[in-house]
């Protein structure tokens, strides 16, 4: 796949294309050494001349709330979609026959000037679809447990843990990730020090039961998904209920379908939890991923 990087100035509002092979953020950038930054990927989906940016404006909105609970100045919605523009016309120009891909942007603190101030900066560069999604899309996945460390609603408690924000510190999320593969699974659930479900590490989780789904509630500790939330809009297009509820991995393994959604996966089936196997209902699957990849 090509690759496509745009460098993004926010205080002089440019946006520039160069080469995602060269050197360009200095080691001082906060983002480097603090995670200090925010991002999103969003998931672009091509047919013929029409393209579709899955979730466009709740991905912004979603950037625009990471960027006030971090103090960043607020992203200037004209200059992102330039540079998202930016990328897709790369992608394409370079393959034409591309059908499908992601556009993460970054906006990090950038680098602590002398006198105090600091100049964020910006980036947005084409991830590719790959295998591991693909996969996960047509046979799902399987998760073990872990504890997310702390008690469920405490966001509202301590702020500065933002939780919530989508930021650039995810050295916890890829660890969790890495240990799950440890365990011979696809993926980490965590789980509140309480034993409320939150979610994956880089997804939400929807659970059915009946004719209702179920997801657990941004406020008790997690990040409020653009594809779950997509999904609660238009249940009643798929004959259900939508409710944000508190449950317990109990509930999961018994649950009549399980699924991880998230920008690049759309929705995946839970397979399996800590080794238990969970229904599989293939039919709405296959009707999530449709209504997800139509954004
Ligand atoms: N939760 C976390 C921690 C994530 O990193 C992500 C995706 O990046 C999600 C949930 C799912 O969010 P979205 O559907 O907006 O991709």
């Amino acid at each position: 796949m090509t690759d496509a990087l745009v460098l993004i100035d926010p205080a002089a509002s440019t946006v520039e294309v160069s080469d995602l092979g060269a050197p360009h953020l200095p080691v001082t950038d906060l983002s480097a050494h603090r995670g200090d930054g925010i991002f999103e990927t969003v998931l672009v989906r091509l047919g013929g001349s029409d393209v579709t940016v899955v979730n466009r404006n709740r991905h912004f909105t979603r950037f625009c709330s990471s960027a006030s609970a971090l103090g960043l100045p607020e992203p200037d919605p004209d200059l992102w979609d330039r540079a998202l523009e930016t990328v897709i016309a790369e992608v394409r120009a370079a393959d034409p026959s591309s059908t499908e891909f992601g556009v993460r942007y970054a906006l990090s603190r950038g680098t602590q000037n002398p006198d105090g101030s600091q100049s964020p900066r910006g980036w947005a560069f084409n991830v590719p679809v790959d295998d591991t999604i693909t996969r996960a899309r047509a046979q799902g996945i399987s998760a073990v447990s872990l504890d997310r460390g702390y008690d469920a609603y405490l966001g509202s408690k301590a702020p500065w843990l933002l939780i919530g924000a989508k930021t650039l510190s995810y050295a916890v999320n890829q660890a969790a990730g890495r240990y799950a593969a440890e365990q011979g699974a696809d993926e980490a659930l965590f789980v509140s020090h309480d034993g409320i479900v939150l979610e994956g590490p880089t997804s939400n989780l929807i659970i059915r039961r009946g004719d209702r789904l179920l997801t657990p509630a941004p406020e008790a500790g997690l990040l409020s998904g653009t594809t779950q939330r997509l999904v609660f809009d238009h249940a009643a297009e798929l004959g259900l209920t939508a409710e944000y509820a508190d449950f317990g991995l109990s509930e999961v393994i018994d649950a009549d379908g399980a699924w991880y959604v998230s920008s690049m996966r759309t929705a995946v089936t839970l397979n399996q939890l800590d080794g238990n196997p969970i229904k599989r209902d293939e039919d709405l699957t296959a009707r999530l991923q449709t209504l997800i990849m139509a954004g």
